[in-house]
């Protein structure tokens, strides 16, 4: 009978013994759980964020950013600045020299990230868009457009693999730049030169339009192109790029004839939005868009 005791009372503590070790096991397989939930999580504040969407309706809010670049802090450049673009419509940033508008186009390109504020991408903010994905949806051409030794075929679809002849010479259509191409030589197959040193700088300005336009961008910004180009070739982009209802269009101008037809003209000064409105609407109210289409007036006609 004690013998049978012992080997139960053994049993029973073997017994004992494993449920504790099952327990214990239990235990890490939770504590493994957790740290492997830990690694899984997504992280809360990204600097990259993963949005990619297939459909990109291309409506921008900037809403009140205030900013000021690090290297020039006592400067604010924008103050509470709120702007709306509206999907396939054509906005029109107009404002004296140094009030802010390209640094707009620059915190829309994320170069920067503001104090304060949010710009929002299709109700998300600008942040969680992946990288590379805003890149692609969003153009810019500027004032100074770079080209790099190469053929103008090369030139308009640089970074891109897969891209046709027929594409290339659409953009460039529209770019108002396919006639001076097919009169060259050597047509779409031209050097440029280093730095496009071989074309004139209205000729730079239309290949670099092309480039973007080859992209289909959903957001498309002009920061004061018109500047190099002559008044024929700036009519003819303009209404080329303002017919398109599936594309955002910013322009940021100095000529304020060209931006006329936009469906809204937003005037900035002193880091915020003067006035908005359409050119009749802005005309009729002879405020901050009248005195500056005044000024330039006078400017231009003073030798
Ligand atoms: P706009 O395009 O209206 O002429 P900008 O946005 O280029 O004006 O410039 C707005 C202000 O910010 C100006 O005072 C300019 O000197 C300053 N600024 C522009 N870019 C930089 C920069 N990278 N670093 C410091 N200050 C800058
Ligand atoms: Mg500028």
């Amino acid at each position: 009978i004690l013998k049978t005791r012992r080997d139960t009372v053994r049993a029973f503590v073997k017994c004992c013994t494993l449920i504790y070790i099952f327990g214990d096991m239990l235990n890490s397989v939770g504590a493994a759980g957790k740290v492997f939930e830990y690694l899984d999580r997504e992280p809360q504040v990204s600097s990259e964020g993963t949005l990619a969407p297939d459909h990109l309706k291309g409506h921008v809010r900037f809403c009140d950013l205030t900013f000021s670049y690090l290297s020039h802090s006592n400067k604010t450049v924008l103050q509470d600045f709120s702007l709306e673009l509206k999907p396939g419509q054509m906005a029109a940033l107009v404002g004296p020299s140094g009030e802010g508008k390209s640094t707009c186009v620059s915190l829309l390109e994320r170069f920067y990230e503001p104090q304060k504020g949010i710009i929002l991408l299709d109700d998300q903010p600008l942040q969680s868009y992946e990288h590379r994905y805003l890149h692609r949806k969003i153009a810019v051409v500027s004032q100074q457009p770079v080209l790099f030794s190469g053929s103008i075929r090369e030139n308009i679809a640089y970074g891109l693999t897969d891209c046709s002849l027929d594409e290339i010479q659409e953009a460039a259509r529209n770019a108002n730049a396919h006639d001076f191409i097919i009169n060259l030589e050597k047509g779409y197959d031209t050097e440029v030169g280093e730095g496009g040193g071989q074309l004139s700088k209205s000729e730079r300005q239309r290949i670099a339009i092309a480039r973007a336009l080859v992209r289909q961008p959903q957001i498309l910004i002009l920061d004061e192109i018109t500047s190099s180009l002559d008044s024929e070739s700036e009519t003819k982009v303009q209404q080329a790029l303002a017919c398109n209802p599936n594309q955002t269009l910013l322009v940021i101008a100095h000529r304020l004839k060209t931006i006329e037809n936009a469906h809204q003209i937003v005037v900035i000064g002193d880091g915020k939005v003067q006035e908005c409105g359409t050119h009749q609407e802005l005309m009729h109210k002879k405020g901050s868009y009248y005195k500056l289409r005044e000024k330039l007036f006078t400017e231009a006609n003073t030798p």
